[in-house]
């Protein structure tokens, strides 16, 4: 899967006539949506771009439709007047920098009147590092203040690359027993620890995002390892927690994709404890980011 995160640009293949065929091609960046006026996203009132594609696939993933690096298709029904009718449509675009800019840039009173700003999210945008780059550095350029939403399983020297264009990093860590975070999100921790390390001598502006998950996450081993690792961090101040609804398991019917959560559903009163322990350890706490 690492191989899919090798910078292309850098590689051996670059030189090849058929690589730069490719390369114009994927200058364009996959995404399946835009949301405007967004405020869970990073402070103000911001423009959020969906990436499509992401290494990981976590068990509760609430957009299941980022996950592949491709554009898909789906039979969408509806029934009118005791008819059914359907239509295929697709999920996914390819867009160009420049085009995607201009959409950035048309909300850019909202921003300036609500110190907001555009964030990249996804799906994981670290998987399109030239694009996301493209794109941060012309928001950067036109002084857009710039939010990553990553789940951090990226080569350092992609992240490397693309932070010089970001201002914020939303970094999720999710789970620190390696074995489990395979299990549930079907990848190795190890890189994203690495780099969520790496964040933290950066001086970036980060926040850590940590999704409560019924029996997953939110255990009182988990938790215990997730504060007891962040104390070592001494320059993350601050969490969001990120709640669990089941509000996208319409989206695993309709995408005929498999939803390992079943019916979990967060107990009552969890969320509210757990930034209780983290506002004792000192940490600024918000739920839902
Ligand atoms: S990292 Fe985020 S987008 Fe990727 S599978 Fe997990 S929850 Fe979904």
């Amino acid at each position: 899967m690492l191989d899919l995160l090798t910078d292309l640009a850098s590689s051996p293949i670059a030189a090849s006539p058929s690589f730069n065929t490719i390369f114009q091609n994927i200058m364009k960046g996959l995404i399946f949506d835009i949301k405007h006026y967004a405020i869970h996203d990073g402070p103000g009132i911001r423009q959020t771009i969906f990436f499509k594609g992401c290494p990981l696939s976590c068990w509760w993933c609430h957009n299941p439709e980022s996950q592949s690096s491709r554009v898909e298709t789906y039979t969408k029904k509806k029934r009118l007047d005791g008819r059914l009718f359907e239509k295929q449509e697709k999920i996914g675009y390819y867009i160009e920098a420049d085009e995607l800019f201009r959409t950035i840039e048309s909300d850019t009173i909202f921003y300036d009147e609500s110190a907001g700003g555009v964030t990249f999210s996804g799906g994981e945008p670290l998987m399109q590092p030239q694009f996301l780059g493209e794109i941060a550095q012309k928001s950067h350029r036109a002084k857009i203040h710039t939010a990553l939403d990553t789940s951090g399983y990226a080569s350092q020297r992609t992240l490397l690359k693309v932070l010089e264009y970001i201002d914020l990093v939303l970094y999720d860590l999710k789970i620190i027993d390696d074995e489990l975070h395979r299990k549930y999100t079907g990848v190795s921790n190890k890189v994203i620890l690495e780099n969520l390390e790496l964040l933290n001598q950066s001086g970036k502006d980060v926040r850590v995002r940590f999704p409560v998950i019924p029996g997953i996450t939110d255990t009182s081993t988990n938790l215990q390892q997730v504060q007891s690792y962040l104390t070592q961090l001494n320059q993350i101040k601050n969490i969001d927690i990120l709640d669990y609804h089941d509000i996208s398991r319409g989206k695993y019917e309709r995408f005929g994709k498999e939803n390992k959560m079943g019916d979990q559903r967060p107990g009552p009163g969890v969320t509210e404890e757990i930034k209780q322990q983290f506002e004792n350890l000192g940490y600024q706490v918000s739920i839902g980011g």
